[in-house]
């Protein structure tokens, strides 16, 4: 079996976006306060907006299940309050919930957090409950800097976080590693924000103790882990002249990284660096990259293909990839 740690619901219908502009909307005109959402979409329309997307490509490209999230990039925990932000997690959750209850061979769900810059994420835990109890979730996906680019609430590390680590230790459920939309210019959403938030959680979870106290709490670091594998070697020897572990001991049973590189050298370097029961096959399809690369004809987020080239990974270890570390880090898929 072949599990895509890593999609979200980027082909949603337009209702759910007209919801989160009727939101922004009002935030603007100070006019109205936030509702909940009620947003009138037929399973019709549910099942055109996946069947020529992602459920085409998984057949296409030979892949069975995908653990499947609202859009990243639409978090937008910036926007408004942390009430705006939980009336929008709800309804964006909610529409993952109906995708997964009409296809339950190929999606199951992770959901988004209502965070929100300069809130305690412990204001997430009764979303993260209702997500995992009663919606059947199995993760879900932490913005690390709500503030979309200006990087003003505490590092993952911080105490600030530890109601929400509890919660998910509890619950038995990882964390993605995902930032939102970036509203500094400085940062390009999918090109660089996402990459320095990749890199940066990693050099936080370096520096940090986390793990001692959280010993049985997981992260994926998607994008492949942002610049960390290949600047293994300075990481090995950042933590060495800090006196700190070396890096198996210190986070290796708890931080994994997924195959979202978009080129066969990328995924080889990935493969060659990393342990393998460290990585998760993931491609983020539909997502940040929708091309065909020129040099192979083929979709540059076809990453099962570069997973397959690999010749040094035996059958056994490219199982362990593209299932078994992906049932490890998520429990409650079984
Ligand atoms: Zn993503």
């Amino acid at each position: 079996m072949i599990i895509d740690c890593h999609g979200h619901y980027t082909t949603s219908p337009k209702e759910l976006q007209d919801y989160r502009d009727s939101q922004i909307a009002g935030l603007e005109s100070h006019d109205h306060p936030p509702v909940l959402a009620d947003i009138n979409v037929s399973d019709d329309q549910i099942r055109d907006s996946v069947e020529n997307a992602q459920l085409k490509l998984q057949s296409e490209r030979g892949t069975d299940l995908t653990i499947f999230s609202p859009r990243a990039s639409g978090m937008g925990h910036h926007i408004g309050d942390a009430a705006i932000s939980e009336y929008w997690s709800i309804a964006c959750n909610d529409m993952i919930k109906r995708v997964v209850d009409l296809y339950p061979n190929n999606f199951v769900g992770v959901c988004q957090l209502p965070q929100s810059p300069g809130v305690p994420p412990a204001n997430c835990i009764p979303e993260l409950e209702r997500c995992i109890n009663e919606l059947g979730f199995i993760g879900c996906n932490v913005n690390p800097d709500p503030s979309g680019g200006y990087w003003t609430d505490p590092p993952l590390f911080d105490k600030w976080w530890y109601p929400l680590w509890e919660k998910m230790e509890e619950l038995n459920v990882p964390g993605m590693v995902h930032v939102s939309a970036s509203c500094n210019p400085n940062f390009h959403f999918t090109g660089a924000h996402y990459m320095n938030a990749d890199t940066s959680a990693f050099m936080q979870f370096l520096t940090s103790d986390l793990f001692k106290d959280f010993p049985k709490l997981k992260f994926i670091i998607p994008h492949g882990g942002g610049a960390v594998p290949y600047h293994w070697g300075r990481y090995r020897g950042l933590a060495q002249d800090m006196g700190r572990p070396p890096l198996d001991e210190l986070l290796l049973d708890n931080v994994f990284f997924d195959t979202c590189v978009y080129h066969q050298a990328g995924i080889d370097l990935l493969t060659k660096v990393i342990p393998t029961k460290n990585i998760l096959f993931a491609s983020e399809m539909v997502g940040a990259v929708r091309g065909i690369d020129p040099e192979t004809g083929f979709n540059y987020d076809d990453t099962k293909r570069y997973v397959d080239a690999i010749d040094w990974l035996d059958a056994s270890e490219k199982k362990q990839i593209f299932e078994d570390n992906v049932r490890n880090v998520f429990p409650r898929l079984a």
